[in-house]
Parts: structure tokens; C-alpha cells; sequence
């Protein structure tokens, strides 16, 4: 994973006053801290690796923070967004630029690849990123849901707590992994753009932030026999990751001990160790080990 920049806004952000441009209440329940950084906007937009050919799809567009700059160097953005009071104001800032639709919908309900499908066949554009400054309180979802609905998509590049972005980052097998590390690793390749500080946002969160860039892969790094089982695997290995493989992997639920000590066994792998350890490849075989049970 490549380093990336740390950014600290040093200009006045006086909790409580908003910023010229915000103009709405933000909304805590709807995960709303508005960027209003400058430096940052043009890190997220250059680190997108957005051009004229690129569809974007921007998730939570807020008061237009992102979806202005992203706009003018796309050839088109289509922007999601739940809270109804920034929409108007949305369209009016947007509208003389003539390539940006503004969708009122919830991103984890919205049928991704219609839609996408729907706005490559209409304007011809080469290929598809999905930028957002998403909403803390489902960032986990609304990752796993862009990875997984298989949307065509070329690169997430999306800003996220600083806790949860360093767990993406992470590289399987190491301390600092989870089971979203392994997750987004099976479908893209991370790279970290830029380290953001609380202060760059309006209201300032309790957090600091990081931006990540996933790019989808081609090809899958491991190629499990039931990539079902092979996911339930490792929610299952860090459902309580202090335990022991033989242990966690008791919350399965299907299995015996010895069942399950049979397949580490069969895979390799020690049964005192603990999810955190295994790599990509290991999980992989533990999974077509307990799928021969
Ligand atoms: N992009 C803006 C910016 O950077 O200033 C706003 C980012 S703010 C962290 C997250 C945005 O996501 C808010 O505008 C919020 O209303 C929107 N949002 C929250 N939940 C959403 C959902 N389920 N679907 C679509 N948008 C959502």
C-alpha cells in the first residue's frame, strides 16, 4: 500500500458557525460533517483518478463540496443522496455545468447496477468510478455493498473514519487486520490518498479521517471452492479474534470441534493461532478444508 499525505486545515473552523456554502443544519443522525477544505477536495479529486471519459457516481453529495470539482473534470457525475433539504440547492449549484443528475435515494437501497448500466448506455462513457465522503455510520455497508454488486466499476475512492481505513489498509495477516481487510482485499487493491484531519470538516467530528482508493481487481487474488463458506470463514475467525482458530471457528455453527480441527489440519494451519495471522491464501484453504467435512 502506497503512503500517503497528511493534511491538517490550519485556517479557523469555529465549531458551531458554518462555513459560507453549507446552508443547511447538518444533520449528526445522517453521518453529515461537511469538507470544506480546499487542499483535500483537490486530493480526493485528483487521487480519484477521474478524466472527461469517466462516469462518476458520487455517494452523498451533501451541499456539493465534491460534486463541483468532480464534475468539472468528468464527463459526467450522478450523485445519490438521502437528505431531501440539499437537494434543491444541489440542483441550482450544479445545474449550469450540465453534466450532473442529482438522484434523492438511499445508496443502499438504489440498484447500483441499473443504474449504472442505464447512464453508460445513454452518454457513452469508457468507464465508471465511485467517489463519496460517505456517511460514518454506514461505512462498512455502503463498501460492501459497491464491492460485491459486481457494478462494472473501475476504483471506490471514498473518505472514511481514520480507525476503519487503517483496517482496510492493513494488509491481511497482519495485527492490524479485520475481517473487512480481507473483504475489500479479495476485490481491489488499496491505496491510501490522503490522511485528514477532523479539523478540515464542518461540524468537526471526534475523528480524524483517511481517504482510501480501492481499485477493483480483475481477478480475484484467491479463488475459494465456495467463496460463501470462505467469507463465513473469516467473519467467524474475528467474531471474538482473541480466541484461538479451533475456538472462534465454533461459531460456524455446523461443525464439531474435531471437524473443525481436522480441516486446520488438512489446511496447514496451527490450531492456536488466530485469525489475525492467516493470509488471503490460508483462509482460502481452510474454507475447501471445512467444505470436504
Ligand atoms: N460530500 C459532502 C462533503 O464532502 O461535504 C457530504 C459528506 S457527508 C460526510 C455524508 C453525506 O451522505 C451527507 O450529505 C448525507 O446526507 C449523505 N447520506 C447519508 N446517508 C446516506 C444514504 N443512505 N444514501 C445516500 N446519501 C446518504
Amino acid at each position: 500500500m502506497k503512503k500517503s499525505k497528511n493534511h491538517k486545515n490550519n485556517r479557523n473552523n469555529v465549531k458551531g458557525r458554518a462555513p459560507a456554502g453549507v446552508g443547511v443544519r447538518p444533520s449528526k443522525s445522517l453521518g453529515q460533517n461537511f469538507l470544506i477544505d480546499e487542499e483535500v477536495i483537490e486530493a480526493i479529486v485528483d487521487g480519484s483518478g477521474v478524466t472527461e471519459e469517466t462516469l462518476v457516481i458520487e455517494i452523498g453529495p451533501g451541499t456539493g463540496a465534491l460534486t463541483l470539482p468532480l464534475a468539472e473534470r468528468a464527463g459526467r457525475v450522478v450523485a445519490v443522496e438521502l437528505d431531501e433539504r440539499v437537494i434543491p440547492g444541489l440542483r441550482v449549484k450544479t445545474f449550469s455545468l450540465g453534466n450532473v443528475e442529482i438522484i434523492h435515494e438511499d445508496i443502499l437501497k438504489i440498484d447500483l447496477r441499473e443504474l449504472i448500466d442505464r447512464e453508460l448506455g445513454e452518454y457513452g462513457l469508457k468507464e465508471v468510478r465511485i467517489v463519496g465522503n460517505l456517511p460514518y455510520y454506514i461505512t462498512t455497508p455502503i463498501i460492501m455493498k459497491l464491492l460485491e454488486a459486481d457494478t462494472g466499476a473501475a476504483s471506490i475512492t471514498a473518505m472514511m473514519q481514520k480507525e476503519v481505513g487503517d483496517r482496510i489498509a492493513a494488509e491481511p495477516g497482519t495485527k492490524l487486520s479485520g475481517a473487512i481487510t480481507y473483504s475489500v482485499h479479495y476485490y481491489a487493491d488499496v491505496t491510501s490518498i490522503v490522511s485528514v484531519g477532523r479539523e478540515c470538516f464542518y461540524p468537526v467530528p471526534k475523528v480524524d479521517s483517511v481517504v482510501l482508493r480501492m481499485d477493483i481487481r480483475d481477478e480475484c487474488p484467491v479463488h475459494p471452492a465456495d467463496e460463501d463458506l470462505f467469507f463465513r470463514c473469516i467473519k467467524a475467525g474475528f467474531s471474538q479474534r482473541r480466541k484461538t482458530l479451533l475456538n472462534s471457528l465454533m461459531s460456524l455453527g455446523d461443525y464439531e470441534k474435531t471437524q473443525i480441527a481436522d480441516a486446520l489440519d488438512r489446511a496447514g494451519i496451527a490450531h492456536e493461532r488466530r485469525a489475525e495471522s492467516l493470509t488471503m491464501e490460508e483462509f482460502a484453504a481452510l474454507a475447501d478444508a471445512l467444505k470436504e467435512v
